[in-house]
């Protein structure tokens, strides 16, 4: 037993090794073709892109474009999802977009991803995982209708992979430094992209909302510059509403109590509908009889 567990790892720390073995490889190379790579890589970064991927071993950003240490920003998460109260993805964006001013923001999905297969299934993997997991779970009840048309099991988690892809993409569009880039004349793109680990090669999806202006008028935010803020403190009119609050409130409750009222009588009718047509039915049935 002891054996085995030394044998295990010493063919560990020849595999650890073997990494950084490949880092000497990789520089001696690199200086080859350009003695001075390093030297001006060490002088900052311009990327025109931020990759949001998922964290999975088999979806390389850089190896897959064929692109160099500084051509793209890159964050991954499990499933690249774009969570809007992810604080890290977030600074990253907001770095991207108002420090290193990239043109486009890219969410990169990818087939065989087991974040998506984990959510698609009902098995616990952890207290934090399932959180995180929920969010695919939501994209999977606003589409299950078309999910579960899929016959093969394949078919349906690429399915979830591209729907996933494309909720991201929006959740993209409904971040408040998006929106605020856009109305200051910085119009970044943002694309969906799904890879095939299968094949290599990476699909562009079709999405159809190519602005921030396609979505719900409700996240669509309006900022105020500089100066207009100034203005609107200065002709704020003193007499605050603030008398007729309680007032306001109490009529709002009056409203919301009518209209689940009118929700509930709504429901309650066509449930008798339904009773009804069931009766007419039998009787009909029986009149056949
Ligand atoms: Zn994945």
């Amino acid at each position: 037993m002891n054996q085995q567990i030394v044998s295990n790892s010493i063919r560990e720390f020849s595999q650890y090794n073997r990494v950084l073995e490949g880092n000497k490889r990789y520089v001696e190379k690199k200086l080859t073709t350009d003695d001075q790579y390093f030297k001006k890589l060490s002088t900052g970064q311009s990327p025109k892109y931020l990759l949001i991927g998922c964290s999975d071993s088999r979806a390389p950003p850089n190896e897959l474009t064929e692109t160099d240490p500084g051509e793209i920003f890159i964050h991954r998460n499990i499933a690249n999802l774009v969570i809007p109260t992810d604080l890290n993805l977030n600074c990253v964006i907001q770095y991207a977009v108002e420090h290193l001013n990239i043109h486009s923001i890219i969410v990169m999905g990818h087939t065989c991803c087991g974040g998506i297969k984990a959510a698609m299934a009902q098995e616990s993997v952890g207290g934090l995982l399932d959180l995180w997991l929920n969010q695919i779970k939501i994209v999977y009840e606003k589409h299950q209708d078309l999910i579960e048309s899929l016959e093969n099991e394949e078919d349906r988690l690429d399915c979830l992979s591209q729907l996933n892809v494309r909720a991201q993409v929006m959740n993209i569009w409904k971040n408040p430094i998006i929106q605020k880039s856009w109305q200051k004349g910085n119009p970044i793109m943002v694309h969906g992209w799904l890879f095939r680990v299968e094949t290599g090669y990476i699909e562009e999806l079709l999405i159809d909302s190519q602005t921030p202006y396609e979505m719900n008028k409700v996240f669509a935010l309006k900022f105020k510059l500089d100066s207009e803020r100034i203005l609107s403190k200065q002709t704020t009119p003193l007499g605050s509403p603030k008398n007729n609050a309680r007032k306001r409130f109490q009529f709002m409750q009056k409203k919301i109590i009518q209209h689940i009222k009118q929700q509930k009588e709504n429901t309650s009718r066509i449930e008798k509908i339904s009773d009804l047509q069931q009766i007419s039915e039998l009787i009909q049935n029986c009149q056949e009889l």
